[in-house]
């Protein structure tokens, strides 16, 4: 069930609930979902892809190979450079990718007063935020940040608020753990500095990097 708050739709349990609306009658119409499995090649014949390589060495032969994972990343990583004469991996690298994120997931114990369900701090200077990250390529000192407190909507979904905190992001492939403690740390001090203290009452944390998004869902460098 899709409600309408405020002129935001929110998906009752979370937007993966559309994935699995899809899923549910994906199955009824006699498809067949391979979950946690990894395509590792297209294969193609008389180039036409015809079918694809499993990381498990199994084969799936079809009519027609779709694919809904990041484009380029996927040619890159599962055509041989001689069947895309028009995507060479020269070109491929030439492409500037968009914009990353940086966040934090983290329950608390209880509500607050804070929080409703969509909140935005802007920094003094948002065009600064986006010079930074997309021509130095650095995580924005004085970042904007974005909050989701779906638990606010739907208290059934988390006993306490369930944050979820973003702040735009550079496109990049390594970050260390030191860098990523830290920046969270920055980012809690900046929300404290707006009178909201991440850091008493969290009972749970987990933090996603470019590096994850990356890694989890072939995406580019971690771009959106
Ligand atoms: C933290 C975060 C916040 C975001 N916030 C917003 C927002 O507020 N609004 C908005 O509009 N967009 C947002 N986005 C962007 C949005 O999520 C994406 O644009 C959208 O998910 C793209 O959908 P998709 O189905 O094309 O690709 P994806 O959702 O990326 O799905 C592709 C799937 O293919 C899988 N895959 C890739 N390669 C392989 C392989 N070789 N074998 C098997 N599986 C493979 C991936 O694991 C993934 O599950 C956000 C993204 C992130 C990461």
């Amino acid at each position: 069930m899709i409600r309408r708050i405020n002129g935001v739709y929110y998906v009752e349990g979370g937007n993966t609930k559309i994935a699995e609306g899809f899923a549910h009658f994906f199955k009824k119409l006699g498809g067949r979902i391979l979950n946690n499995t990894e395509v590792k090649q297209i294969f193609t014949k008389e180039k036409k892809a015809k079918g694809v390589l499993l990381q498990n060495e199994e084969i799936i032969e079809g009519e027609k190979v779709i694919v809904n994972g990041d484009l380029l990343s996927s040619y890159e990583r599962l055509l041989p450079e001689e069947e895309r004469p028009s995507y060479k991996d020269r070109k491929i690298a030439s492409y500037e990718p968009s914009v990353s994120v940086f966040v934090m997931m983290v329950a608390l114990k209880g509500r607050r007063k804070n929080f409703v369900h969509h909140q935005v701090y802007f920094p003094e200077n948002y065009q600064r935020e986006f010079n930074g990250i997309f021509v130095h390529k650095k995580f924005p000192e004085d970042p904007t940040i974005y909050i989701s407190n779906s638990s606010y909507s739907n208290d059934r979904i988390a006993p306490g608020d369930n944050l979820f905190i973003l702040v735009n992001a550079p496109a990049i492939t390594f970050i260390t753990k030191v860098e990523s403690e830290n920046y969270k740390e920055k980012i809690y001090n900046k929300l404290l500095a707006y009178g909201v203290d991440i850091r008493k009452d969290k009972v749970a944390e987990k933090t996603i990097t470019p590096c994850d998004i990356e890694a989890k869902f072939f995406a580019r460098r971690g771009a959106l």
